[in-house]
């Protein structure tokens, strides 16, 4: 008999899948921070890593130039962001194909912000898709993809109530939705409420926490409130007076993110998404204290 929580267990990593999220950089010392970050999160061995599409579809080909770049120099499966933002049916069907043709199997599927950003009304484009579900439906037309979507543990910024939200998670789970990815969230309690939710309404895809490790706290607030994402007062009592003190900043930060994905693992999950940011160090602390320990490499397994 195992006398430990689940959460301290010494098999622990081998119950628990990750995946990492990385977005395009803008120029060349941002590409060598993300391969520096993805050369240092390789031997975790994630179940796959997400590289983002900008908002209004700003980072087309940046995005894949990262994805390909992952293919070719590296053992990670990508999975390619897309949305469905200022673009025709006929343009997103063709840069569906395009990543298809490179080899690409998995997709994470979104209606997308505006180019003004979070918060700015959304309008589709008249000829475009409206929303993640006819995505899904368009991606599933053009191959049996595996494809995650997203959910909003705290309801979409837009959305009027949870069950709009569940209404349109559910359209992507019959259009073909492999599994949904939360919005970062730090309550955890709040996580759990709505897959107990989404349950009851017949939702049954996993639906995988996004954890983001908090590399500024400032920024984090910021971002939160545009995104509709609750910042408790104690996360930010925690990093209170820290703003100048960038080593007791990452100490905290990288304690936060290890206390919320262990009280998750003691719930029960066992697949975790990571917005990275572009950094390593935050996960790769959070993955050593879940029992995810760097991979030996098999040679010749890179798609060189
Ligand atoms: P949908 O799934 O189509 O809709 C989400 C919810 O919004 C619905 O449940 C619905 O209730 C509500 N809603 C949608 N449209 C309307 C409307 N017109 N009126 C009222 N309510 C509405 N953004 C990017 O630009 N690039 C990315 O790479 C990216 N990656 C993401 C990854 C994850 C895991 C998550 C969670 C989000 C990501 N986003 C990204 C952000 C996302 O594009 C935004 O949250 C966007 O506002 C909604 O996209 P969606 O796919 O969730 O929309």
């Amino acid at each position: 008999m195992n006398q430990y929580p689940l959460s301290r267990r010494s098999d622990i990593g081998n119950k628990i899948r990750v995946s990492f999220e990385f977005f395009p950089p803008k120029n060349d010392e941002m590409e060598a921070r993300l391969w520096d970050t993805v050369t240092r999160l390789e031997p975790l061995k994630p179940q796959f890593v997400s590289v983002t599409y900008g908002a209004g579809g700003t980072t087309r080909e940046r995005t894949a130039r990262t994805v390909k770049r992952i293919l070719q120099e590296s053992t990670l499966t990508p999975a390619a962001h897309m949305t469905c933002v200022d673009a025709t049916r006929e343009e997103v069907d063709q840069v569906i194909a395009e990543f298809a043709a490179m080899g690409v199997k998995r997709f994470v599927a979104l209606r997308g912000d505006p180019k003004e950003g979070v918060g700015a009304a959304y309008q589709p484009h008249p000829g475009g898709y409206a929303n993640g579900a006819e995505l899904v439906g368009a991606l599933k037309a053009q191959g049996d993809f595996d494809i995650s979507v997203s959910a909003y543990p705290e309801k979409h910024p837009e959305s009027p109530d949870f069950a709009t939200d569940f209404d349109m998670l559910k359209r992507k789970v019959d259009k073909g939705a492999t599994r949904a990815v939360t919005q970062f969230f730090f309550d955890n309690d709040l996580y759990e409420r709505y897959v107990e939710r989404a349950r009851k309404a017949g939702i049954y895809i996993p639906i995988v926490p996004g954890v983001l490790p908090i590399h500024s706290f400032a920024q984090v607030a910021n971002f939160s409130a545009r995104c509709g994402a609750h910042v408790p007062y104690w996360l930010a009592e925690r990093f209170e007076g820290l703003d100048r003190d960038p080593q007791t900043h990452a100490l905290v930060a990288a304690a936060v993110a290890v206390e919320q994905v262990l009280d998750l693992v003691e719930r029960g999950v066992s697949d975790f998404h990571f917005y990275t940011m572009n950094r390593a160090d935050l996960v790769v602390a959070v993955c050593h204290m879940i029992g995810i320990r760097p991979q030996p490499a098999v040679q010749g397994s890179a798609a060189a």
